[in-house]
């Protein structure tokens, strides 16, 4: 007798729904895109016990005719293609024509709709895939679909399911992935007889306030450009609203929620300068393309895509996003704002003092260090020569400057200050935008006074800031300074270090690391990158190590390669509890001014704020 039998049809439709339906957000998810295929303009969700017990789904759209019902429990039944040319281009969110199949052999479903030359409504309830004969209802339009007991039949499968709040929370997510992507549509969603979502019409702006909530849209950039065929717009969280978790990360290609690694990866690489690899970023982005450009069937759940021009893709997403990242952020420290909160000030995020933005409008922030050149003993070095203190003019920098321009030009100025230089109380009014140092605070924060009030500096975060653009220039330029050691740093190394340090050896030169074995079992460091000449050679050299062979050689020198840098920049950046003197302090605070992106750290956190006078006086109540 035969071995190899064909499975009947209701397994077949089990089988599949074990990749159509892993639980009830999932059916959620494809009752609600069949709704939104229909044309529908008004969808009400209704749940009991977090869609286990029952899902209904009622909505406006075209419904279907009484000969279609019966077809549209059939697997691979739809109205949506007809041929491979329409599957090449298919606009519809549905095409599989699996969903309805695959549900009703999970559960017990009734189907009640009514197209609108009809006379009335037909209502079919479905057992075990089967279809009854429709019969005649009540219903003035749309589509009524009840899905209860879903896994009734498939006891294995009903084990998975969690307790009905953590079911809903799924569900919930689904409506607002949908909802996010068709605002021109109202959903109401119920659970347990209880109206828990209610929205309404609107345009994807106020769609993602609402969804998302007003702290993230105040602290997100709207971005919203288009090259050829593609658009990208959205909005984009910035690093201070970053997150522990990937919770509010929503991406959609043509209206379709979507997870894809290669849009994924090129969000991350846009927020990689400006985010720590353990936060996550916020953000909701809508890619458009022609439907020919991007294949969806990829998976039966249809969350993957597949891109005909992948690259081309990558790279216009990271550039519009970087674009919107960067934009306002370019002259040194005038992107404090939005990146700031004052803890004293209602604005939220973006309160940082307008006086200050103004005056730094009206004086152009220095171009940033590297760009000066070799800095800057000349009136060249001269950002703030508008303010100079009277009695100088602006051809010849008063001391202070030239002090502050000597220190620069060693690059670890704050580790060697020069001199110790004090700056006059009257000179505030004309203090560059991030002040004069008045002192250090915990080992931790630089404490300085500009002519708006105080400002606060991490000084780890900022020096990491400054050496990592530093790093990077010099890297891009291929001009990374490399400082041999006198004594070698002899260390004890595991086989995938040694491994490592001999096979990325031109890697690391270009780097301005010279690391290599000197036993089987020991490396020797005999040379760094000149601006790290002061950590700590042993642990830098194991990081650069690890990172490398994590990325993998080429991958460390390109993909990778900020990531790399950010690393050095960490390990390079002065620890805390290190005692700065006010000279080193100034010179931080100057270089801060000159460096691209110094509001925030490596890590996404911001590096300085502003306390503005006013604060101060709203938190001693004066003038009041
Ligand atoms: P697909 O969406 O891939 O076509 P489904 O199994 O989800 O497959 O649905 C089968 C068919 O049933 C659809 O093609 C559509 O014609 C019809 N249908 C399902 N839900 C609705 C609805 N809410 N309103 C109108 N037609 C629907
Ligand atoms: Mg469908």
């Amino acid at each position: 007798m035969s071995q190899i039998h064909l499975l009947p049809d209701l397994l077949v439709s089990q089988i599949a729904a074990g990749e159509v339906v892993e639980r009830p957000a999932s059916a959620v998810k494809e009752l609600l895109e069949n709704s939104l295929d229909a044309g529908s303009r008004d969808i009400r969700l209704d749940l009991e016990e977090g869609g286990i017990k029952l899902i209904r789904l009622s909505d406006d759209g075209n419904g279907i005719a009484e000969d279609d019902l019966k077809l549209a429990l059939t697997r691979h039944a739809t109205s949506k293609i007809a041929s491979l040319d329409d599957l090449e281009r298919v606009a519809s969110l549905g095409f599989r024509g699996e969903a309805l199949a695959s549900i009703a052999s999970v559960a017990r479903m009734t189907l009640t709709s009514r197209v609108a030359q009809a006379a009335h409504a037909w209502k079919a309830g479905a057992l075990d895939g089967k279809l009854h004969t429709p019969e005649p209802a009540a219903l003035a339009r749309g589509t009524v679909v009840e899905v209860r007991d879903l896994f009734f039949n498939t006891p294995a499968r009903r084990k998975f399911l969690k307790s009905p709040p953590t079911e809903f929370a799924h569900c919930d997510e689904a409506l607002r992935r949908v909802a996010l992507a068709h605002p021109e549509c109202a959903f109401t969603l119920a659970h347990n007889g209880r109206i828990s979502k209610r929205l309404t019409v609107a345009d994807w702006q106020a769609r993602a306030l609402d969804i998302l909530g007003e702290d993230f849209a105040a602290a997100a950039r709207t971005l919203d450009e288009a090259a050829g065929p593609l658009r990208l717009y959205g909005l984009a969280g910035l690093p201070a609203y970053s997150r522990s978790g990937r919770d509010a990360q929503y991406l959609f290609v043509n209206g379709r929620f979507v997870r894809d690694k290669l849009l994924s990866h090129a969000v991350r690489e846009a927020y990689r300068d400006v985010l720590h690899h353990e936060r996550h970023p916020a953000y909701v982005l809508f890619l458009e393309l022609p439907p020919e450009g991007v294949d969806v069937n990829v998976h039966p759940a249809k969350t993957e895509v597949r891109f005909r021009d992948g690259r081309g893709v990558h790279q216009f997403v990271l550039h519009v996003l970087e674009r919107a990242l960067g934009a306002g952020r370019e002259k040194g420290v005038e992107m404090g704002a939005g990146f700031s909160t004052p803890p004293f000030s209602k604005g939220g995020p973006g309160g940082i003092s307008e006086p200050l933005r103004e005056s730094d409008a009206t004086n152009p922030p220095p171009a940033p260090l590297w760009q000066r050149g070799a800095p800057a003993r000349s009136a060249a070095y001269s950002p703030y020569a508008g303010r100079a203190p009277a009695g100088h003019s602006a051809q010849e920098p008063a001391p202070y400057y030239q002090m502050v321009a000597e220190a620069l030009a060693d690059t670890s100025a704050i580790r060697n200050p020069k001199s110790e230089i004090e700056y006059p109380q009257s000179r505030i009014a004309d203090a560059p935008p991030l002040g004069y140092a008045l002192a250090q605070l915990s080992g931790i924060y630089i404490l300085a006074e500009n002519a708006h009030g105080l400002i606060v500096v991490d000084m780890h975060a900022a020096h990491e800031r400054i050496l990592y653009e530093r790093i990077k220039t010099a890297f891009d330029a291929r001009a990374v300074a490399s400082q041999p050691l006198l004594i070698p740093v002899v260390f004890a190394a595991t086989g995938l270090e040694m491994a490592t340090a001999e096979e990325a050896g031109p890697a690391l030169a270009e780097m301005g690391f010279e690391i290599a074995p000197v036993s089987p079992t020991h490396l020797a460091l005999r040379a760094l990158p000149a601006m790290l000449k002061d950590a700590d050679g042993e642990r830098l050299a194991r990081e650069v190590l690890k990172d490398i062979h994590k990325f993998g050689l080429s991958g460390a020198m390109n993909a990778r390669r900020n990531e790399l840098l950010a690393t050095l920049a960490c390990h390079g950046a002065v620890r805390a509890n290190r005692k700065l003197s006010v000279p080193e302090m100034n010179a931080l605070l100057r270089d801060m001014e000159g460096t691209l992106r110094a509001d925030q750290c490596n890590h996404g956190r911001p590096t300085w704020f502003q306390l503005t006078l006013s604060d101060l006086d709203k938190l001693f109540m004066r003038g009041q």
